[in-house]
């Protein structure tokens, strides 16, 4: 049984209104042991959004250390962030500079590194679908994640391999991950040399996909590469999303041969059974 979850949002995050109160109460109720709030620090996101996916850092860990003294017996609280990485030759080096210092002068429990932009876009948005056919534009985002893992080294697990499939033109459905299969390969033997891991996240299933991020089949083979460091995660920007769909996540890992999963204290990986 999966009691932990590694991924959720709170009104620290420019994408949700949620105190971080109400997602901890939500992980009480379902009787998890551990939460990981982990909200987006998008360094340099591109201005044409209106939105900065950045917050007051010094602010988020006061609140989670208070969060965590008041709940404490109840859930372990954990603190946490998603990273926003940048592949883009002049946004790289600033962004590597900016979470090096964030890392040395915080404490932080877990750390997710996430592609949310490429070439200066975030693929959320058509304008990446009018410049890349669909094979193209999957392609384009996989390199962008090899290329972060060899370029940052201060994060655990990558987000969300594959939930770029949500945003692919409405005419296609999937993407052909057997053309992507040498791609992954290297992701995966690079993480699992570097002692790092990757996360299974849930929201998949809420965006009504058969899967969750990665599909099953990239999971089997990073399992058969020796993977063992997995998170587990729903993404929830809203308290009734949390640990989503864990029943169905659960049997899923199962079903491929995993036994443990995966969760993260002061930046060290803890096993749980299945
Ligand atoms: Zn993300
Ligand atoms: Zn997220």
């Amino acid at each position: 049984m999966i009691l932990s979850d590694f991924h959720c949002h709170t009104a620290f995050s420019s994408d949700s209104d949620t105190a971080p109160e109400l997602m901890v109460e939500q992980a009480i109720r379902l009787g998890l042991r551990y939460l990981c709030i982990t909200d987006h620090m998008d360094y340099l996101f591109p201005t044409q959004y209106e939105q900065t996916f950045t917050f007051d850092v010094a602010e988020y860990q006061d609140k989670l250390v208070r969060l965590k003294e008041r709940y404490r017996g109840q859930i372990t609280l954990l603190t946490g962030v998603e990273l926003g990485l940048r592949n883009e030759p002049d946004i790289c080096p600033p962004c590597q500079s900016y979470y090096r210092s964030l890392v040395h002068d915080y404490p932080w429990d877990f750390l997710i590194g996430s592609t949310h932009v490429l070439e200066k876009i975030d693929p959320y948005y058509p304008e990446y679908w009018q410049q890349h056919s669909a094979a193209d534009g999957m392609l384009a985002y996989f390199e962008s994640i090899l290329e972060n893992i060899r370029s940052y080294d201060m994060f655990q697990v990558y987000g969300h391999l594959d939930y770029l499939v949500r945003y692919l033109p409405v005419d296609t459905k999937d993407y052909h991950y057997p053309d992507y299969l040498d791609l992954f390969d290297e992701i995966f033997k690079l993480l699992i040399a570097q002692g790092r891991g990757i996360e299974v996240n849930t929201a998949g299933y809420k965006y009504g996909l058969p899967y969750a991020h990665p599909r099953p089949e990239l999971l089997r083979r990073y399992r058969e590469l020796g993977g063992e460091i997995l998170t587990i995660g729903s993404d929830a920007h809203k308290p009734e999303h949390i640990a989503y769909d864990y029943k169905r996540a659960g049997e899923m890992l199962l079903s491929l041969g995993f036994r443990y999963y995966t969760i993260f204290q002061n930046q060290k990986p803890e096993f749980l059974p299945l």
